[in-house]
């Protein structure tokens, strides 16, 4: 299974809506078990298609690390998932297909918002909503619910984000000057161990792939 790359900040990809998912294939299935694997590969909690060059509303999430971390237990939160009204353990990782937010309570500061997309870049204070309801697909085309809050809320309210081209530093409260930002992410990109460990998972372009469901 391959590694995709993750673009980074400035990339123009980043910056652009994407179109909801309007089959569910084989591909769809390999693409989002592709998400994971590179998202795993990455260390990251979420990823967005938007972010492997593909503008398709899907998103894959795993917000277990932080479950495992206790000093984050203040962000632990509560949630409940369901399937075409049944109510189920919550899978992880999760895969989310053509997602909306129905439902979104009381704004909260997030003070550890950060993106594979801005590598090297400081872990940002961003402003996110405590609770929200969202729904969305399954990869079987079924229809998820989901009601959170804490870090489940906050993670996919940031990988929403990233599906209208929005980006966490425009979530940051104050003014985020973005060549300082192309700057850090420019440093962490030509740090020698970086360059090693990016040598290593042999990367693959997901937009050189046949994606049958685009
Ligand atoms: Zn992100």
């Amino acid at each position: 299974m391959p590694v995709f790359k993750v673009l980074h900040f400035p990339h123009v990809l980043l910056r652009k809506p994407s179109t909801p998912v309007e089959k569910f294939t084989p591909g769809l299935r390999q693409f989002a078990a592709d998400m994971i694997e590179t998202m795993n590969a990455y260390e990251g909690i979420g990823l967005a298609a938007p972010q492997v060059g593909i503008l398709k509303r899907l998103m894959v999430v795993d917000v277990r690390p932080y479950f495992e971390n206790a000093s984050l237990k203040e962000w632990h939160g509560t949630y409940t998932y369901s399937i075409d009204g049944k109510q189920l353990e919550l899978p992880s990782p999760l895969i989310l297909v053509n997602p909306v937010i129905t439902t979104k309570e009381q704004e909260i500061i997030f003070p550890f918002d950060g993106c594979l997309s801005f590598p090297g870049v400081d872990r940002g204070q961003t402003t996110r909503w405590k609770k929200i309801i969202l729904e969305a697909k399954n990869i079987d085309g079924l229809a998820v619910r989901i009601e959170s809050d804490g870090i489940l809320s906050i993670c996919l309210q940031h990988e929403m984000d990233h599906l209208e081209g929005v980006l966490f530093i425009d979530r940051i409260d104050g003014k985020v000057i973005e060549d300082d930002v192309v700057a850090e992410i420019q440093d962490h990109e030509s740090d020698a161990s970086t360059r090693r460990r990016m040598k290593k998972m042999k990367l693959v372009d997901a937009r050189s792939q046949k994606l049958d469901f685009l």
